[in-house]
């Protein structure tokens, strides 16, 4: 962040100099490095949501009437049955997928360069999406595969279509957009 634009949030939001560069330092040093190693983030995110619908879905079934506080906190969504980590470790395998009660594990060779792990995380994904969404399939390395491909493609089409109506022409264009869409 350079110095004319922590004058201007400075003046704009009344914020201090030490507030900003907490934020700053914060974003750079503990939210940053995380968002770099949660690849492919909006697809886990989407097989996860997918998958915990579907698990809540048949959980209500089960609770009884009489069990209202339960139903409530399932309803709330803010409680989930199933989640999706990534974990990188050092594998003989390139990756694997261990499956739990509450949600599944997909360990991944971090020694790899990262167009490489996000093909492995799709492809452990397509596993997990054969055994928790497409009921009647057998589970296969073949299917597992023709997911990532259907999924990586998508990504790629997105990247190289629609990323540049997303993009500012500069860090003031982003800061007036701030200003103008949330007005304080
Ligand atoms: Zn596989």
């Amino acid at each position: 962040m350079d110095c004319e634009i922590r004058a201007k949030i400075s003046s704009e939001w009344k914020l201090s100099p030490e507030t900003i560069q907490h934020y700053d330092s914060f974003y750079n040093n503990t939210v940053k490095p995380v968002i770099k190693a949660n690849y492919l983030s909006h697809l886990v995110a989407t097989v996860e949501n997918t998958v915990n619908e579907r698990k809540m879905g048949t959980f209500l079934n089960t609770v009884d009437g009489d069990q209202e506080k339960i139903r409530g906190l399932l309803a709330s969504r803010t409680f989930r049955l199933y989640s999706i980590m990534l974990v990188p470790v050092n594998l003989k395998r390139r990756a694997t997928t261990r499956y739990h009660k509450f949600g599944a594990i997909i360990y991944y060779n971090s020694a790899y360069e990262e167009k490489t792990v996000r093909i492995l995380i799709a492809h452990e994904l397509g596993h997990i999406v054969n055994k928790e969404l497409l009921k009647n399939t057998v589970d296969s390395e073949q299917t597992a595969n023709l997911f990532a491909y259907i999924a990586m493609d998508d990504k790629n089409k997105f990247y190289k279509e629609e990323c540049e109506r997303f993009i500012s022409d500069s860090d003031v264009q982003i800061l007036n957009d701030i200003i103008s869409i949330c007005p304080v």
